[in-house]
């Protein structure tokens, strides 16, 4: 392929990458597959579609007052998009329009483009980090910090990975282009990124509550990628970092495990029982 036309294919990428639909009538979006929430990358919900029969926005909308229908959002959608949903201005009698989702009034320009550009570059490169392919982006200062942790090598391998965020996630196997359910492997309710299964996932949940550590994982929430959270749990105090690791280690091992689901049972471990599985594997 030429150089010309690669830039021209890289430019529409861009271009789909910052558009958003702002919703007029709701009869033109989908709601599974189209962008139009104000949030993350694909814009479009956190909630799976399963077997849910709503197809189009304007399904969501309650014509006689042209407000949004709450009782139905809040019905069928996740705790995370029903606020965002809600929030979406709607403009009554006007069709939905494409707009660009980085600028205010929905204007491209250069400049934020490039941004975008940027962006994607950064995650490309993270997703090929996970397939060996390409030099790994993690400052020394990190690996350094890795590598001073107390615990078995394996850990380590394991924290590297999680900076990376190249361990086999299933929204990491999917955008390697695998087709495959994306459903967390615990719950089976939400996208198994890494936000979610360690952190935003209902038992994961009960786990840090569990082991005293929510306020550890409200730190972590907002961080905006895997390595900025790594980044975070190396920075936390002796105690505090261990028992972080030893739980992200377990619960690691835990899904994998395969008890999950309508199945899934929770495994009640102290903080000194998690500590000692990670230094000395499995009792
Ligand atoms: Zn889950």
């Amino acid at each position: 392929m030429s150089y010309v036309w690669r830039s021209i294919l890289k430019g529409l990428e861009v271009l789909k990458e910052g558009l958003i639909w702002r919703i007029g009538d709701g009869s033109n979006v989908n709601i599974w597959k189209d962008p139009w929430l104000p949030r993350g990358v694909t814009r479009q919900p956190s909630t799976h579609k399963g077997d849910c029969e709503l197809e189009m926005v304007t399904e969501l909308i309650d014509t006689s007052s042209f407000s949004w229908n709450q009782a139905l959002i809040t019905q069928h959608f996740h705790l995370d998009d029903v606020p965002l949903i809600l929030s979406i201005p709607l403009r009554a009698q006007s069709e939905d329009f494409i707009a660009w989702h980085f600028d205010g009034r929905g204007l491209f320009s250069v400049k934020s483009a490039y941004k975008v550009h940027v962006e994607m570059l950064k995650r490309e490169q993270s997703f090929q980090v996970g397939q060996g392919s390409v030099a790994i982006p993690v400052s020394t200062e990190v690996f350094k910090k890795i590598w001073k942790v107390q615990c078995p090598p394996k850990t380590h391998h394991f924290l590297w990975r999680l900076a990376h965020n190249s361990h086999p996630l299933y929204m990491n196997i999917a955008r390697r282009g695998v087709e495959l359910d994306t459903r967390c492997a615990v719950c089976h309710k939400f996208f198994e990124d890494g936000g979610h299964l360690f952190l935003n996932c209902k038992f994961a949940k009960q786990r840090w509550r569990g082991l005293l550590l929510e306020d550890v994982r409200l730190k972590l929430l907002p961080c905006q990628s895997a390595l900025e959270m790594l980044e975070e749990v190396l920075d936390l105090p002796e105690k505090d970092k261990l028992l972080t690791i030893a739980f992200l280690w377990n619960w690691w091992q835990e899904r994998n495990r395969g008890n999950h689901g309508e199945n899934y049972q929770s495994i009640d471990r102290s903080s000194t029982q998690y500590v000692d599985t990670l230094m000395n594997g499995p009792q």
